[in-house]
């Protein structure tokens, strides 16, 4: 089974579901994460310094070796602005996947949810559901959508529909790999008791396993299943 992760920054996709991606690579299925955005530069008040490049590609070196962490080898960058998708053209984006995606022929595809505080990730989140739309011919059949802890539970109450998850995954075998993971990403990760330190991922991953009798989890919301 072909898998694929659309993540808005580097280091989302092991924040919303790097258990899962090292569960289907350990059943054999075959993962591609696809980063939109570049990440970091929305740190600089401009772009297109000679730092943002080197910060750059610092991020994506960090983007490969967590991603191989998870025995995924097939990463790509697709290096739009960070922070800043909402002054792209939405067809830009949708584009951009529609070139990429059917080549990969992905039966499942995990993004972003569309609850969350971030506007890259609500942005990507619809751009994903557009790209991957159900017409004639279509081979994805399961859109599930992640949390990304800092974003997620930092939506506003009645900004928008709440993450309430209805798909878990069990990753009480690949907790470790998630974590040694997150290592690699130690530019982006915070200390105790920020949301997106290590403690607070493992103590949400135990929060998800114990939500249905597990020792570690990862929690998605279905946005669209065919059968
Ligand atoms: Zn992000």
């Amino acid at each position: 089974m072909n898998v694929v992760v659309v993540a808005a920054h580097p280091d989302d996709e092991v924040l919303g579901c790097g258990g899962t991606m090292a569960r289907h690579v350990a059943n054999g299925d075959h993962v591609t994460t696809i980063i939109v955005a570049e990440g970091s530069t929305s740190r600089q008040t401009s772009r297109d310094s000679k730092s943002d490049a080197c910060n750059l590609s610092v991020l994506k070196k960090s983007g490969l070796r967590a991603n191989a962490k998870l025995g995924v080898d097939d990463v790509r960058f697709l290096e739009f602005p960070d922070n800043r998708l909402d002054g792209v053209h939405r067809l830009d984006l949708v584009k951009a996947l529609e070139q990429v995606l059917p080549d990969l022929q992905p039966s499942c595809v995990y993004t972003h949810s569309a609850a969350d505080l971030n506007i890259d990730h609500q942005l990507v989140h619809e751009a994903v559901l557009t790209a991957c739309r159900p017409f004639p011919g279509q081979v994805t059949h399961t859109i599930l959508c992640f949390e990304v802890a800092s974003s997620t539970e930092w939506r506003g109450a009645g900004s928008a529909a709440p993450f309430v998850p209805n798909w878990f995954v069990d990753i009480s075998a690949h907790l470790e790999a998630k974590a040694s993971a997150l290592q690699e990403y130690a530019a982006e990760m915070r200390a105790w008791p920020h949301a997106r330190s290590l403690e607070s991922l493992e103590a949400l991953a135990k929060w998800r396993g114990a939500s249905i009798g597990v020792g570690a989890a990862e929690a998605f919301q279905l946005a669209r299943h065919l059968r």
